[in-house]
Parts: structure tokens; C-alpha cells; sequence
């Protein structure tokens, strides 16, 4: 499964690769092996990203950032040295409080997901799954990592992540990576699209 726009209209991009996928794919069956079932979820968070591209689109309508609401490593206040903090947002009230939160994960367990790529932008690289990441979720990112250009290691700015989609995934058996975009503009869709493949291709 692919899921973009996480953090809304502050990565309206992820946004964008998401619909440009959405569009080829169609064309494109020859990409998707015969075993595999792709699901593309194009904004997880639309509200954000209805309200502004920039900063003021990443929170959810309660003002909450979705990558820290997960039931992983859950923090009410993490530590900001090192983490994103251009603006006061919350992880929420608890752990899965908000509605994005809940559909999602009720959609990969109930569809017994195997692996996730989740969109981000932009520049810090491919992170994978887990604190420690798990087996799984690295194999996964190895192997994209030969096929991009995407920092990996990724940039380590010293953020202590909290309450992330991919730490919950790790946790529930998903091999599951973040892909930071390489600007806050493009799709960098060539190279996307060898991810894909690779992607698709990969198993464990
Ligand atoms: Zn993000």
C-alpha cells in the first residue's frame, strides 16, 4: 500500500506523485505482478490540505500532527530538539485519537496489508519501520535504496520520532518505510516509478 499526504498541504507533493500513479497505473498493468494487490491511498489527511500548502497545512482539523498520533512510542509532548516544530501541534488527545488515524488502521489490518510506502517531503531520506527497525521494514528499504537516489541512512537531525504510522505498522507485522520527497515541489516521478517496481516486486 501506498499512503500520501499524511502531513496534508504542507507535502502537498506526496499528494500529487499519488494522483500521477493513479493516472498511469490504468495503462500500466504490465507493473503490477499477477500476486500482488496495490492500494493507493492519495491524501490522509485532505482537510490539511484543503486549509493552506505550507505550514499551516500539515495538522488535522483538531490541530493534530498524524505521524505523531499513532499507538507507537505515543507521546502527549516528545521532545522538539531536532523534530519539526514550526508550529505548536499536538499528538492528539491519546493514542489513535483522531478519525485518520482510525480508518487507516482498521484498513491495513482489515486488509491484511503486507508492506507500505508512506510519502513525505521533503530531502531526509528513506527511513524504515521500527525502533529498532524490524527485519522486514530495512530489507524493504535496502532495496529501494539501491534503486534511488533518496538518501539512505537518512539524515539523522537528532528527532526522537513518536507515535509514527510506520513504528505501528513495524509493530502489526507491515514491512514499512517513509520516503521523503526531495523538495517540497516536485514528484520526482521517474524515480517513483522505479521504486514502484521495485516495490511491487519485493518480498520477504
Ligand atoms: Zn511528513
Amino acid at each position: 500500500m501506498i499512503v500520501a499526504g499524511i502531513h496534508g498541504g504542507y507535502e502537498w507533493n506526496t499528494i500529487t506523485l499519488a494522483d500521477q500513479l493513479i493516472t498511469i497505473l490504468p495503462g500500466r498493468p504490465d507493473l503490477i505482478p499477477q500476486d500482488v494487490t496495490l492500494f493507493i491511498l492519495r491524501s490522509l489527511n485532505p482537510d490539511g490540505d484543503h486549509r493552506a500548502h505550507g505550514i499551516y497545512g500539515r495538522a488535522n482539523e483538531n490541530g493534530v500532527d498524524l505521524n505523531r498520533n499513532w499507538p507507537a512510542y505515543w507521546q502527549a509532548d516528545w521532545p522538539q530538539t531536532g523534530c519539526w516544530n514550526l508550529l505548536p501541534l499536538t499528538a492528539g488527545s491519546s493514542p489513535a485519537s483522531e478519525p485518520e488515524t482510525q480508518a487507516l488502521m482498521q484498513f491495513l489490518l482489515g486488509q491484511h496489508v503486507d508492506a507500505l510506502i508512506n510519502y513525505h517531503s521533503a530531502a531526509l531520506g528513506i527511513f524504515s519501520g521500527g525502533q529498532p527497525p524490524d527485519p522486514a521494514s530495512l530489507s524493504l528499504a535496502e532495496a529501494i535504496a539501491e534503486v534511488s537516489d533518496y538518501p539512505y541512512p537518512p539524515v539523522d537531525t537528532g528527532c526522537q520520532y513518536t507515535g509514527q504510522l510506520i513504528d505501528w505498522a513495524s509493530m502489526n507485522g507491515i514491512a514499512a518505510i517513509d520516503i521523503e520527497l526531495s523538495t517540497h515541489t516536485s514528484t520526482d516521478l521517474r524515480q517513483n516509478l522505479r521504486i514502484l517496481t521495485t516495490f511491487l516486486n519485493w518480498r520477504r
